[in-house]
Protein backbone atom coordinates (compact mmCIF):
# COMPACT_ATOMS: atom_id res chain seq x y z
CA UNK A 1 0.00 0.00 0.00
CA UNK A 2 1.87 3.18 -0.87
CA UNK A 3 0.64 6.67 0.52
CA UNK A 4 -1.17 9.18 -0.70
CA UNK A 5 0.33 12.33 -1.92
CA UNK A 6 -0.68 15.91 -2.22
CA UNK A 7 -0.06 18.20 -4.77
CA UNK A 8 1.10 21.92 -4.44
CA UNK A 9 -0.63 24.12 -6.56
CA UNK A 10 1.00 24.79 -9.94
CA UNK A 11 1.38 21.04 -10.20
CA UNK A 12 4.80 21.62 -10.19
CA UNK A 13 7.07 18.32 -10.81
CA UNK A 14 9.43 19.40 -7.31
CA UNK A 15 5.98 20.01 -5.65
CA UNK A 16 4.71 17.11 -4.55
CA UNK A 17 4.65 16.53 -1.00
CA UNK A 18 4.16 13.12 0.67
CA UNK A 19 0.89 13.53 3.36
CA UNK A 20 2.05 10.39 5.61
CA UNK A 21 5.93 9.08 5.59
CA UNK A 22 6.52 6.04 3.35
CA UNK A 23 6.80 3.10 5.40
CA UNK A 24 10.70 1.48 4.58
CA UNK A 25 12.00 -1.47 4.88
CA UNK A 26 15.78 -2.47 4.77
CA UNK A 27 16.74 -6.05 3.51
CA UNK A 28 20.30 -6.93 4.87
CA UNK A 29 21.70 -5.42 7.53
CA UNK A 30 25.35 -5.25 6.67
CA UNK A 31 27.31 -2.33 5.44
CA UNK A 32 25.40 -0.57 3.35
CA UNK A 33 21.91 -2.03 5.26
CA UNK A 34 23.09 -0.02 8.92
CA UNK A 35 24.04 3.14 6.74
CA UNK A 36 20.48 3.30 5.40
CA UNK A 37 19.17 3.33 8.60
CA UNK A 38 21.32 5.76 9.58
CA UNK A 39 20.57 7.78 6.30
CA UNK A 40 16.90 7.64 7.01
CA UNK A 41 16.83 8.93 10.98
CA UNK A 42 16.41 12.71 9.80
CA UNK A 43 14.03 12.32 7.18
CA UNK A 44 10.45 13.36 7.54
CA UNK A 45 9.24 11.91 4.12
CA UNK A 46 10.31 8.23 4.84
CA UNK A 47 9.72 6.03 8.44
CA UNK A 48 12.35 3.16 8.77
CA UNK A 49 9.85 0.40 10.47
CA UNK A 50 11.50 -3.10 9.12
CA UNK A 51 15.04 -4.98 8.20
CA UNK A 52 15.80 -8.76 7.89
CA UNK A 53 19.77 -9.80 7.78
CA UNK A 54 20.06 -13.96 7.27
CA UNK A 55 19.08 -15.04 11.08
CA UNK A 56 16.07 -12.56 11.67
CA UNK A 57 14.15 -9.57 11.06
CA UNK A 58 12.45 -6.77 12.76
CA UNK A 59 9.32 -5.13 12.56
CA UNK A 60 7.29 -1.89 14.33
CA UNK A 61 5.28 0.43 12.23
CA UNK A 62 5.72 3.08 14.45
CA UNK A 63 9.29 3.15 14.06
CA UNK A 64 12.94 1.49 14.35
CA UNK A 65 15.41 2.46 16.45
CA UNK A 66 18.74 2.70 14.36
CA UNK A 67 21.12 2.16 17.59
CA UNK A 68 19.08 -0.34 19.35
CA UNK A 69 19.18 -2.25 15.98
CA UNK A 70 23.02 -1.81 14.96
CA UNK A 71 24.10 -2.88 18.98
CA UNK A 72 21.39 -6.24 18.80
CA UNK A 73 23.40 -6.74 15.12
CA UNK A 74 26.89 -5.88 16.43
CA UNK A 75 27.13 -7.90 19.93
CA UNK A 76 24.66 -10.37 18.77
CA UNK A 77 24.97 -11.46 15.14
CA UNK A 78 20.84 -10.39 14.23
CA UNK A 79 18.20 -8.10 14.34
CA UNK A 80 16.67 -10.90 15.35
CA UNK A 81 17.47 -10.60 18.95
CA UNK A 82 16.20 -7.22 19.26
CA UNK A 83 13.41 -7.33 22.18
CA UNK A 84 10.53 -6.48 22.12
CA UNK A 85 9.86 -6.25 17.78
CA UNK A 86 12.91 -9.06 16.92
CA UNK A 87 12.27 -12.58 15.58
CA UNK A 88 14.97 -14.94 14.83
CA UNK A 89 14.21 -16.84 11.43
CA UNK A 90 16.42 -18.95 8.51
CA UNK A 91 14.34 -17.47 6.63
CA UNK A 92 13.15 -14.11 7.50
CA UNK A 93 12.42 -12.37 4.51
CA UNK A 94 9.20 -14.31 3.42
CA UNK A 95 8.00 -14.35 6.85
CA UNK A 96 8.97 -10.46 7.27
CA UNK A 97 7.06 -9.62 3.98
CA UNK A 98 4.22 -11.66 5.04
CA UNK A 99 4.05 -10.09 8.54
CA UNK A 100 5.02 -6.63 7.74
CA UNK A 101 2.29 -6.19 4.54
CA UNK A 102 2.06 -2.32 5.28
CA UNK A 103 5.55 -1.19 4.64
CA UNK A 104 5.73 0.73 1.07
CA UNK A 105 9.27 -0.19 -0.35
CA UNK A 106 12.21 -1.77 0.75
CA UNK A 107 16.06 -1.14 -0.12
CA UNK A 108 17.05 -4.49 -1.30
CA UNK A 109 20.82 -4.13 0.40
CA UNK A 110 21.65 -8.20 0.07
CA UNK A 111 24.63 -9.13 -1.72
CA UNK A 112 24.06 -10.61 -4.98
CA UNK A 113 25.39 -14.04 -4.23
CA UNK A 114 25.07 -16.20 -6.00
CA UNK A 115 24.45 -14.02 -8.79
CA UNK A 116 20.78 -15.11 -9.20
CA UNK A 117 20.06 -13.62 -5.48
CA UNK A 118 18.61 -10.48 -5.98
CA UNK A 119 16.03 -12.16 -8.98
CA UNK A 120 15.18 -14.74 -6.69
CA UNK A 121 14.20 -12.07 -3.79
CA UNK A 122 12.04 -9.97 -6.45
CA UNK A 123 10.26 -14.02 -7.78
CA UNK A 124 9.79 -14.37 -3.42
CA UNK A 125 7.95 -10.73 -3.63
CA UNK A 126 5.76 -11.87 -6.50
CA UNK A 127 4.93 -14.61 -5.18
CA UNK A 128 3.50 -13.31 -1.98
CA UNK A 129 1.00 -10.91 -3.31
CA UNK A 130 2.44 -7.84 -1.58
CA UNK A 131 2.00 -4.65 -3.97
CA UNK A 132 4.53 -1.97 -3.44
CA UNK A 133 8.29 -0.60 -4.65
CA UNK A 134 11.34 -2.32 -4.76
CA UNK A 135 14.91 -0.44 -5.08
CA UNK A 136 18.18 -2.76 -5.56
CA UNK A 137 21.42 -1.72 -5.59
CA UNK A 138 23.02 -4.21 -7.82
CA UNK A 139 26.01 -4.53 -10.11
CA UNK A 140 26.04 -6.94 -12.66
CA UNK A 141 24.94 -6.48 -16.29
CA UNK A 142 23.82 -10.15 -16.28
CA UNK A 143 21.76 -9.04 -12.53
CA UNK A 144 19.87 -6.52 -14.16
CA UNK A 145 19.03 -8.14 -16.88
CA UNK A 146 17.79 -10.79 -14.84
CA UNK A 147 15.66 -8.28 -13.36
CA UNK A 148 14.52 -6.97 -16.90
CA UNK A 149 13.19 -10.26 -17.39
CA UNK A 150 11.12 -10.05 -14.86
CA UNK A 151 9.52 -6.98 -15.74
CA UNK A 152 5.93 -8.39 -17.26
CA UNK A 153 5.76 -10.32 -13.91
CA UNK A 154 6.33 -7.24 -11.53
CA UNK A 155 4.03 -5.47 -13.72
CA UNK A 156 1.30 -7.83 -13.20
CA UNK A 157 2.07 -8.20 -9.40
CA UNK A 158 1.81 -4.67 -8.58
CA UNK A 159 4.58 -3.95 -7.96
CA UNK A 160 7.76 -1.18 -8.85
CA UNK A 161 11.08 -2.40 -8.96
CA UNK A 162 14.19 0.38 -9.64
CA UNK A 163 17.22 -1.33 -10.16
CA UNK A 164 20.75 -0.66 -10.62
CA UNK A 165 20.18 2.38 -8.13
CA UNK A 166 23.34 3.13 -5.63
CA UNK A 167 26.46 4.97 -7.38
CA UNK A 168 27.87 2.95 -10.06
CA UNK A 169 25.43 1.62 -11.06
CA UNK A 170 23.19 4.50 -10.20
CA UNK A 171 24.07 7.92 -9.29
CA UNK A 172 27.04 8.07 -11.95
CA UNK A 173 24.79 5.66 -14.53
CA UNK A 174 22.24 9.17 -13.82
CA UNK A 175 24.78 12.06 -14.42
CA UNK A 176 26.11 10.14 -17.63
CA UNK A 177 22.09 10.13 -18.88
CA UNK A 178 21.89 14.08 -17.68
CA UNK A 179 25.07 14.77 -19.35
CA UNK A 180 24.68 12.94 -22.43
CA UNK A 181 22.05 15.60 -23.83
CA UNK A 182 24.33 18.24 -25.04
CA UNK A 183 25.32 15.50 -27.80
CA UNK A 184 23.90 14.55 -30.93
CA UNK A 185 26.64 11.40 -30.42
CA UNK A 186 27.55 9.79 -27.00
CA UNK A 187 31.02 8.06 -28.13
CA UNK A 188 32.02 7.12 -24.42
CA UNK A 189 30.86 7.15 -21.13
CA UNK A 190 33.71 6.70 -18.62
CA UNK A 191 33.27 5.70 -15.03
CA UNK A 192 36.16 5.37 -13.17
CA UNK A 193 35.74 5.17 -8.84
CA UNK A 194 37.63 5.19 -5.74
CA UNK A 195 36.58 3.61 -2.67
CA UNK A 196 38.01 3.69 1.12
CA UNK A 197 36.77 1.77 3.30
CA UNK A 198 38.31 0.92 7.17
CA UNK A 199 38.21 -2.78 6.78
CA UNK A 200 36.78 -4.97 4.69
CA UNK A 201 34.64 -6.69 7.25
CA UNK A 202 32.24 -4.00 7.36
CA UNK A 203 31.15 -4.51 3.87
CA UNK A 204 31.80 -8.70 3.19
CA UNK A 205 29.93 -8.67 0.24
CA UNK A 206 30.93 -5.65 -1.69
CA UNK A 207 34.55 -6.81 -1.32
CA UNK A 208 33.50 -10.08 -2.26
CA UNK A 209 31.65 -9.29 -5.64
CA UNK A 210 34.61 -6.93 -6.43
CA UNK A 211 36.72 -9.87 -6.21
CA UNK A 212 34.97 -11.45 -8.30
CA UNK A 213 36.22 -9.33 -11.34
CA UNK A 214 39.54 -9.76 -10.92
CA UNK A 215 40.97 -11.81 -13.49
CA UNK A 216 41.13 -15.51 -12.77
CA UNK A 217 37.88 -15.26 -10.54
CA UNK A 218 34.41 -15.89 -10.83
CA UNK A 219 31.27 -14.63 -8.85
CA UNK A 220 31.75 -18.38 -7.67
CA UNK A 221 35.01 -18.70 -6.79
CA UNK A 222 34.56 -15.17 -5.00
CA UNK A 223 31.58 -16.50 -2.83
CA UNK A 224 33.30 -19.80 -1.83
CA UNK A 225 36.43 -17.77 -0.34
CA UNK A 226 36.76 -18.05 2.74
CA UNK A 227 36.79 -14.85 5.21
CA UNK A 228 40.83 -15.86 5.76
CA UNK A 229 41.31 -16.29 1.83
CA UNK A 230 39.65 -13.12 1.38
CA UNK A 231 42.24 -11.54 4.07
CA UNK A 232 45.32 -13.41 2.69
CA UNK A 233 44.30 -11.86 -0.87
CA UNK A 234 44.17 -8.42 0.47
CA UNK A 235 47.59 -9.02 2.39
CA UNK A 236 49.46 -9.66 -0.80
CA UNK A 237 47.68 -6.77 -2.63
CA UNK A 238 48.43 -4.08 0.33
CA UNK A 239 44.64 -3.80 0.92
CA UNK A 240 43.79 -2.75 -2.97
CA UNK A 241 42.05 -4.26 -5.44
CA UNK A 242 42.26 -3.03 -8.83
CA UNK A 243 39.49 -2.72 -11.23
CA UNK A 244 39.22 -2.91 -14.75
CA UNK A 245 36.24 -3.51 -17.55
CA UNK A 246 34.29 -4.68 -15.19
CA UNK A 247 30.75 -6.52 -15.83
CA UNK A 248 28.95 -3.50 -14.88
CA UNK A 249 25.03 -2.65 -15.60
CA UNK A 250 25.44 1.44 -16.00
CA UNK A 251 26.21 -0.52 -20.05
CA UNK A 252 22.87 -1.92 -20.50
CA UNK A 253 21.31 0.96 -18.08
CA UNK A 254 22.22 3.59 -20.53
CA UNK A 255 21.93 1.04 -23.81
CA UNK A 256 18.55 0.65 -22.49
CA UNK A 257 17.95 4.29 -22.23
CA UNK A 258 18.80 4.80 -25.84
CA UNK A 259 22.07 7.21 -24.63
CA UNK A 260 24.85 4.75 -26.65
CA UNK A 261 25.69 1.09 -27.05
CA UNK A 262 27.02 -0.66 -23.95
CA UNK A 263 30.28 -1.35 -25.68
CA UNK A 264 31.00 2.33 -25.11
CA UNK A 265 30.72 2.25 -21.35
CA UNK A 266 33.07 1.02 -19.47
CA UNK A 267 33.49 1.44 -15.61
CA UNK A 268 36.67 0.04 -13.50
CA UNK A 269 38.52 1.80 -10.24
CA UNK A 270 40.31 1.09 -7.45
CA UNK A 271 39.20 0.22 -4.09
CA UNK A 272 41.33 0.60 -1.04
CA UNK A 273 40.01 -1.62 2.10
CA UNK A 274 42.32 -0.45 4.67
CA UNK A 275 42.05 3.05 4.77
CA UNK A 276 38.62 5.41 4.45
CA UNK A 277 40.34 7.67 2.38
CA UNK A 278 38.96 7.19 -1.68
CA UNK A 279 42.32 6.29 -3.46
CA UNK A 280 41.23 8.56 -6.53
CA UNK A 281 38.35 10.49 -7.11
CA UNK A 282 35.06 8.81 -8.22
CA UNK A 283 33.95 10.34 -11.47
CA UNK A 284 32.31 9.81 -14.98
CA UNK A 285 33.53 11.11 -18.01
CA UNK A 286 31.12 11.39 -20.87
CA UNK A 287 32.45 12.18 -24.77
CA UNK A 288 30.03 13.19 -27.46
CA UNK A 289 29.64 15.24 -30.77
CA UNK A 290 27.19 17.88 -30.33
CA UNK A 291 25.22 19.07 -33.07
CA UNK A 292 27.62 21.63 -34.75
CA UNK A 293 29.95 18.53 -34.46
CA UNK A 294 32.46 19.83 -31.64
CA UNK A 295 33.58 17.17 -29.65
CA UNK A 296 34.01 17.29 -25.93
CA UNK A 297 34.00 15.64 -22.57
CA UNK A 298 31.74 16.44 -19.88
CA UNK A 299 33.22 15.16 -16.25
CA UNK A 300 31.05 14.76 -13.36
CA UNK A 301 33.08 14.12 -9.79
CA UNK A 302 31.93 13.32 -6.90
CA UNK A 303 33.52 15.14 -3.59
CA UNK A 304 36.75 12.80 -1.52
CA UNK A 305 34.28 13.34 1.49
CA UNK A 306 31.48 11.39 0.35
CA UNK A 307 31.58 7.65 0.98
CA UNK A 308 30.84 4.77 -0.83
CA UNK A 309 27.82 4.34 1.80
CA UNK A 310 26.50 7.75 1.16
CA UNK A 311 26.52 7.61 -2.86
CA UNK A 312 24.42 4.19 -2.46
CA UNK A 313 21.69 5.13 0.20
CA UNK A 314 21.32 8.77 -0.67
CA UNK A 315 20.41 7.83 -4.30
CA UNK A 316 18.66 4.53 -3.01
CA UNK A 317 16.14 6.53 -1.33
CA UNK A 318 15.84 9.13 -3.87
CA UNK A 319 14.59 6.26 -6.58
CA UNK A 320 12.74 4.72 -3.70
CA UNK A 321 10.86 8.03 -3.67
CA UNK A 322 10.45 8.13 -7.12
CA UNK A 323 9.41 4.92 -7.48
CA UNK A 324 6.01 5.82 -5.04
CA UNK A 325 5.26 8.20 -7.43
CA UNK A 326 5.40 5.56 -10.18
CA UNK A 327 3.27 3.27 -7.96
CA UNK A 328 1.13 6.06 -7.36
CA UNK A 329 0.36 6.32 -10.93
CA UNK A 330 -0.43 2.73 -11.69
CA UNK A 331 2.96 2.34 -13.43
CA UNK A 332 4.75 -0.84 -12.41
CA UNK A 333 7.54 -2.87 -13.80
CA UNK A 334 10.99 -2.51 -13.77
CA UNK A 335 12.86 1.18 -14.31
CA UNK A 336 16.77 2.20 -14.72
CA UNK A 337 18.55 4.95 -12.92
CA UNK A 338 19.26 5.75 -15.87
CA UNK A 339 15.23 6.46 -17.29
CA UNK A 340 14.14 8.24 -13.88
CA UNK A 341 15.22 11.04 -11.98
CA UNK A 342 15.53 10.35 -8.44
CA UNK A 343 13.81 12.61 -5.95
CA UNK A 344 15.09 14.38 -3.07
CA UNK A 345 14.00 12.93 0.31
CA UNK A 346 13.40 15.60 2.82
P1 LIG B 1 27.23 -7.01 3.70
O1 LIG B 1 27.94 -8.29 3.45
O2 LIG B 1 27.88 -6.01 4.58
O3 LIG B 1 25.78 -7.31 4.32
C1 LIG B 1 24.90 -8.22 3.75
C2 LIG B 1 23.68 -8.36 4.68
O4 LIG B 1 22.73 -9.19 4.02
C3 LIG B 1 23.98 -9.01 6.02
O5 LIG B 1 23.25 -8.33 7.03
C4 LIG B 1 23.42 -10.42 5.87
O6 LIG B 1 22.96 -10.98 7.11
C5 LIG B 1 22.25 -10.17 4.96
N1 LIG B 1 21.82 -11.36 4.22
C6 LIG B 1 22.59 -12.22 3.51
N2 LIG B 1 21.82 -13.21 3.01
C7 LIG B 1 20.56 -12.99 3.44
C8 LIG B 1 19.31 -13.66 3.30
N3 LIG B 1 19.22 -14.79 2.58
N4 LIG B 1 18.21 -13.14 3.90
C9 LIG B 1 18.29 -11.99 4.61
N5 LIG B 1 19.43 -11.30 4.78
C10 LIG B 1 20.55 -11.80 4.21
O7 LIG B 1 26.84 -6.37 2.28
P2 LIG B 1 27.22 -4.91 1.73
O8 LIG B 1 28.71 -4.82 1.61
O9 LIG B 1 26.45 -3.91 2.49
O10 LIG B 1 26.67 -4.98 0.19
C11 LIG B 1 25.32 -5.17 -0.15
C12 LIG B 1 25.17 -5.12 -1.67
O11 LIG B 1 25.33 -3.77 -2.13
C13 LIG B 1 26.21 -5.96 -2.44
O12 LIG B 1 25.53 -6.72 -3.43
C14 LIG B 1 27.09 -4.92 -3.10
O13 LIG B 1 27.66 -5.33 -4.32
C15 LIG B 1 26.09 -3.79 -3.32
N6 LIG B 1 26.76 -2.49 -3.52
C16 LIG B 1 26.39 -1.72 -4.58
C17 LIG B 1 27.01 -0.52 -4.83
C18 LIG B 1 26.61 0.35 -5.99
O14 LIG B 1 27.15 1.45 -6.15
N7 LIG B 1 25.67 -0.04 -6.83
C19 LIG B 1 28.04 -0.07 -3.97
C20 LIG B 1 28.38 -0.85 -2.89
C21 LIG B 1 27.74 -2.06 -2.67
Amino acid sequence: MVQEYATKPMGSLVGTYLTAPIQVGVLGFGGLGQTACRVLTPKQEMRWVAAADQKGYVYNPNGLDPEACMVAYQSQGSLGYLEPNGTLSNDSIRELIEWANPVDGYFLALPNLPNTFMASIAQQFIASGWRGVLVDAIKRTSAVEQLLALSNQLQLAGITYMTGCGATPGLLTAAAALAAQSYSEVHSVKITFGVGIANWEAYRATIREDIAHLPGYSVETARAMTDAEITALLDQTNGLLTLENMEHADDVMLELAGICGRDRVTVGGVVDTRNPKKPLSTNVQVTGRTFEGKLSTHTFTLGDETSMAANVCGPAFGYLKAAVGLHRRGMYGVFTAAEVMPQFVR
